[in-house]
């Protein structure tokens, strides 16, 4: 796309086509990322805007593909005020950066002869999943009114009661949406995070404030949506997954993954990022960066996560970073404290197609007692060499890794005590809750296995009041930091939620 830009408005300008197809335009035509500053008309109050249009755009940066509507309308809304164009590449000296998800680095930056603009166009790599964004690319956003809600009578319809230690922190929570302040809740694998959340939503939602709950996974959006529509039945929530059919509901309560947010500029009064430190959010700043960019100036701000990372831990106990913890779980249980067992050099073992003593003896412990368990190992490759010598044990033991297509299936027949045990790659260290299980770690020495990585493995055993004991054994060739860090960190949790008569 090219303009014509005089002082009050930038105005599209369509090209024509040469015999060989190639557009041609007008000489003086600009791409957006050449033009100084886009000037902004005034808005018009006489006009009447698209309430359509106000619905998908209000709190968004899109592109005009994302938006399907005739560019003449959208400049309608431009020249009357409604509608903000920003340039989708900006150039700092030679450096370009992309203004959607934040690259700056040169190498994921690449260009191409384009035919909208009819020159060769940077375009960014990072974000090309969400649609190109290039130099000729206007971002365009929406500086009307936004949308008004009307709230029912009764928000939140949940019947169930917090813990003590959710109390304390959905306390917290509520008055930091309050107080358009920032809050890190720490709550132990099992203590129920998603409810201590649901005074600050019915909060947010009470004083009109727009709400976001973004995490880092699909799996994680799609267990949450149906959890807070039971609760609040009657307030309009958007769930947000690559092709998801919400992406054009203008919500109260949106869930999200954190890829999702880069669609968003200055949306919510109240951003809330479960799992802070998992995978991907963690690995990539344009995420970080898609978090703020998607927050209203003088937003509030939750980050809930089981394991904090070191940096964040300090902060904590320095006074510098406000938090909360949940140091017991929801049943009253403490953590399952790891045990460490030296098993030598399992690799060597592994490629003379055997185990650790140790090891063997563990799995068959569970064979003969018929106590489900999961098994974590540091690589697909060991796992599946592993996964012959156990079956001799039993036939229904299986493995799962992360691009396994069977996972799902997999993931059930263990739910449904069909499968004895199931190996299985760092993919399941999350979200998986099975009720009554002993989890291992063969190889637990391995970098993979970051403290957080190993609080979270031990916080599968154990989940339910039913069966809230379970044994957690780290077999490894060498004790790591993290190892020794991540069981340092359960027993001062145990500590603290026994203090504070969270535990019986
Ligand atoms: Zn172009
Ligand atoms: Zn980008």
């Amino acid at each position: 796309m090219r303009f014509n830009s005089t002082l009050n408005r930038i105005t599209p300008i369509n090209p024509t086509y040469s015999k060989h197809g190639h557009p041609e335009f007008p000489p003086g035509t600009l791409r957006i990322s050449q033009i100084e500053t886009i000037p902004q008309p005034t808005p018009n109050p006489n006009y009447t805007f698209n309430p359509d249009l106000q619905q998908i755009l209000a709190g968004k940066q899109l592109l005009l593909d994302d938006l399907g509507m005739p560019l003449e309308e959208i400049q309608a809304h431009y020249e009357n005020g409604f509608i903000t164009f920003r340039k989708g590449i900006e150039r700092h000296g030679k450096k370009p950066s992309c203004s959607r998800c934040g690259n700056k680095d040169p190498g994921l930056f690449a260009s191409f002869a384009c035919s909208r603009c009819g020159e060769v166009c940077v375009y960014c790599r990072k974000c090309i999943m969400m649609g190109r964004v290039s130099e000729c690319t206007p971002l365009i956003g929406w500086t009307g009114p936004e949308p008004s809600f009307k709230n029912p009578g009764k928000i939140l319809e949940w019947q169930g009661t917090l813990s003590d230690g959710q109390q304390i922190a959905a306390t917290r929570a509520v008055e930091t949406v309050r107080q358009h302040a920032s809050l890190l809740v720490w709550a132990v694998c099992g203590a129920g995070k998603t409810e201590v959340l649901f005074p600050a939503i019915e909060a947010a939602i009470a004083d009109g404030k727009r709400t976001c709950i973004a995490t880092p996974r699909t799996d994680v959006v799609l267990e949450l949506a149906p959890r807070l529509k039971e609760a609040f039945p009657s307030i309009k929530i958007a769930s947000l997954y690559g092709g998801s059919e919400d992406r054009h509901t203008y919500a109260q309560l949106t869930i999200a993954t954190t890829h999702q947010l880069l669609r968003f500029r200055q949306a919510f009064d109240t951003m809330i990022l479960d799992e802070v430190d998992a995978f991907p959010y963690t690995m990539d700043e344009s995420l970080q960066f898609a978090a703020e960019k998607a927050r209203k100036l003088g937003s509030s701000i939750i980050y809930l996560t089981a394991t904090p990372s070191r940096k964040w831990q300090a902060e904590c106990r320095s006074g510098k970073r406000p938090y909360v913890t949940i140091p017991a779980r929801f049943h009253r249980h403490p953590l399952p404290v790891p045990e460490f067992s030296w098993c030598g050099n399992w690799k060597k073992q592994l490629q003379k197609k055997q185990l650790p003593k140790e090891c063997m003896r563990w799995i068959n412990d569970r064979i003969k007692t018929g106590k489900q368990a999961l098994v974590f190992f540091p690589h697909i490759e060991s796992m599946q060499a592993a996964l012959p010598i156990l079956q001799k044990f039993h036939n229904r033991i299986e493995s799962v890794h992360a691009e396994d297509p069977d996972r799902k299936e997999k993931v059930l027949r263990m739910r449904n005590g069909e499968t004895p045990i199931l190996l299985t790659t760092t993919i399941l260290e999350r979200g998986v809750t099975l009720a009554n299980i002993d989890v291992a770690v063969i190889g637990s020495e391995d970098r993979i296995f970051t403290e957080s990585a190993l609080v979270q493995i031990a916080g599968r055993a154990g989940r339910s009041a039913s069966y809230p004991t379970g044994t957690v054994t780290f077999f490894h060739f060498g004790k790591t930091n993290a190892m020794v860090d991540a069981r340092k960190q359960i027993l001062s949790m145990n500590r603290e939620g026994k203090a504070k008569g969270l535990l019986d």
